[in-house]
């Protein structure tokens, strides 16, 4: 069986029918065109039970985080699209996945989640990094979605770099908040060159990897950027077998 990849949605309030979830497209056929099988997760309380039948995690990207879960009382007048329901149902997530040795790719807001949920911040928006800082928020339309608007430079020797198997990435960007300071445990592997964190890992973990960028959006066009769903479910299955190796030992 092919490894089952759990992918996390959007939370959107509809006026009549309420909360609902969404994803885009681009992420399950990424993971299936490199060997997975994706199911989109809803979110509810018990993330421990959906866990427990998966092989790996995608974190998506969408709105932002509450900022008083990085310690940040005041909201910034660009934070938008927050869902506390989202919000508790991906940080349970993360804490679980990171507790099994679960392979984990957080894109986008992922990688803001995966940064937070370990005792990192944020910063609300991009512009504060200061004067000189890159354009990471293109329009979003379909005709650019797939193109490169900056480069991001690799750090030698990193999980990064022996996923793309190249010192520099030419990515998309589409967000405006930015990682600030470290979760613990996280090495920052990817830069642009305004110093904006735009890759972290967490070495001594199987696969754990997070991009600022959206290479869902991008492999079809640049198949450089299938390497990170490939990887994943290459752990995937390295971890589905390992459980099921203890399952027979274990009878
Ligand atoms: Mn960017």
């Amino acid at each position: 069986m092919s490894a089952l990849i759990g992918i996390t949605p959007s939370v959107r309030v509809d006026e009549k029918f309420g909360e609902q979830f969404t994803l885009a497209l681009t992420y399950t056929g990424a993971i299936h065109s490199n060997g997975g099988t994706p199911i989109v997760l809803p979110p509810q309380d018990n993330a421990s039970a959906l866990l427990d039948r998966l092989d790996g995690l995608l974190l998506s990207g969408g709105g932002d985080i509450r900022p008083t879960r990085y310690g940040d009382q005041q909201v910034h007048p660009t934070t938008y699209g927050i869902s506390d329901r989202r919000d508790a149902f991906e940080f349970a997530l993360l804490r679980g996945a990171l507790e099994r040795g679960m392979p984990i790719l957080a894109i986008c807001r992922g990688i803001q989640v995966l940064n937070v949920g370990l005792g990192g911040s944020l910063w609300q928006d991009v512009s504060q990094l200061g004067p000189g800082t890159l354009a990471h928020r293109e329009p979003l339309e379909f005709a650019t979605r797939a193109a490169p608007a900056h480069d991001v430079m690799v750090v030698e020797g990193s999980l990064l770099g022996k996923v793309y198997g190249a010192p520099t990435i030419a990515a998309n960007s589409f967000h405006h908040q930015v990682l600030k300071d470290l979760g613990t445990g996280l090495l920052a592997t990817g830069h642009t060159a305004d110093g904006a964190i735009e890759a972290v890992e967490l070495p001594g973990y199987p696969f754990v990897l997070g991009v600022q960028w959206h290479p869902e959006m991008m492999y079809e066009v640049h198949p450089e950027h299938a390497a990170p769903f490939r990887h994943l479910v290459a752990a995937a299955e390295v971890y589905g077998g390992r459980d099921a190796r203890q399952g027979i030992a274990a009878d």
